[in-house]
């Protein structure tokens, strides 16, 4: 593939990270991120799993080494393996360096084998709760068993795998130190994530369920020697070790300003919506000039001036107990 320049924003950072939710549909319902009713997105807005690849093929051709399946969940997707082994064709060309999701794990008993040998080595499982009541009180419609299978299957396929937990108040705080010791044991990484002002808050008060990562890495603490790790993914997430076990547990607090300086990546909706920030509703529609044309001339046009409005930070703030820049759009659209 020929080599476009690499995408560098205003800031000087440049972009290589790209997360695309491939679909808003989902076969749960947590709490913190869908209602129980939730209106999708026409069929028709979506982008064709063909035209996913031309987006994603042109952003690698631009320099985009690593890629993020995400969703809502990507595996109720139909067909969403076309989509993968298409894309592994840039992992054996060497212009991707790495294929990944981040899963709710309900699929992966049925997909863990084929995305290995899709090149698939890492997946991001979410999982808040061992508890099987609790767990199915957080996702409504989940089933624990189901996703420990998914865990086991994706082991077995030889894919490594990494939990992610919000961290909820009064819901999972009980379980920090279990979540933890099962990680170890299972030999997942574990990394913990603040929860966030998305969705619909007008009748729910997400302040209510906000568990600082702060008061969590305290209580690590008290039980471990904690040695701060330097490397950094470009985005949200820190890493700690823990000594007495080696364990890598990571915090991701997108609400701080922490990481925005080393951002090095953009979020594309299964509508074609590029995203520069998660924290800003800024976006550019891909899907005009990816349709307007088979050849990515405009495409890549579009692309570039969509780097230009990169934001510098985003603008979330839970300083003074009320929460400003609040987003309205879900997770389960950008991604998260
Ligand atoms: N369905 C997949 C899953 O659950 O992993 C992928 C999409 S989901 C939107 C991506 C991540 O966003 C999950 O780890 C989920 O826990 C997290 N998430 C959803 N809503 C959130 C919120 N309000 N605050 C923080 N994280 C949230
Ligand atoms: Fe679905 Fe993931 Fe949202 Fe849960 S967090 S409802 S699994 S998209």
């Amino acid at each position: 593939m020929m080599h476009t320049p690499a995408l560098i924003d205003p800031f000087a950072r440049a972009i290589t990270y790209l997360r695309v939710s491939v679909t808003d549909r989902c076969d749960f319902r947590c709490l913190y991120c869908m209602s129980e009713n939730m209106t999708f997105l026409p069929k028709a807005d979506l982008l064709t799993l063909e035209e996913l690849d031309r987006l994603c093929s042109a952003f690698i051709g631009m320099g985009v080494e690593k890629l993020r399946i995400t969703g809502g969940e990507p595996l109720v997707r139909k067909g969403i393996m076309t989509f993968f082994d298409a894309m592994s064709r840039h992992l054996a060309s060497g212009a991707l360096k790495e294929l990944t999701l981040t899963t709710n794990g309900s699929q992966l008993g049925k997909f863990a084998a084929d995305l290995a040998a899709c090149g698939v080595r890492r997946v991001n499982v979410s999982l808040d709760t061992l508890d099987a009541k609790k767990f199915a009180d957080i996702t409504r419609w989940g089933r624990l068993s189901q996703v420990l299978d998914g865990i086991a299957a994706a082991q077995a396929a030889g894919m490594r795998v990494k939990i992610n937990a919000v961290a909820l108040k009064g819901f999972n705080e009980d379980e920090q130190f279990s979540l933890t010791d099962w990680c170890a044991r299972e030999g997942h990484d574990l990394t913990w994530i603040e929860v966030m002002p998305m969705g619909d808050l007008g009748n729910e008060n997400r302040l209510d369920q906000y568990w600082s990562l702060r008061a969590l890495r305290a209580r690590y603490a008290e039980r471990y020697t904690l040695t701060d790790l330097t490397e950094r993914s470009g985005g949200p997430a820190r890493y700690v070790r823990l000594e007495q076990t080696g364990q890598k547990i990571g915090f991701i607090t997108p609400l701080t300003h922490n990481f925005c300086e080393s951002c090095n990546r953009v979020r594309l909706t299964c509508t074609g919506a590029l995203y520069m920030c998660l924290g800003q509703e800024d976006m550019a529609d891909l899907r005009a000039p990816l349709r307007a044309s088979p050849d990515n001339s405009q495409l890549e046009t579009a692309i570039r001036a969509a780097m230009a409005h990169k934001p510098k930070g985003h603008d979330f703030d839970y300083s003074r107990k009320a929460v400003t820049g609040q987003m309205t759009r879900h997770m389960s659209h950008t991604g998260g």
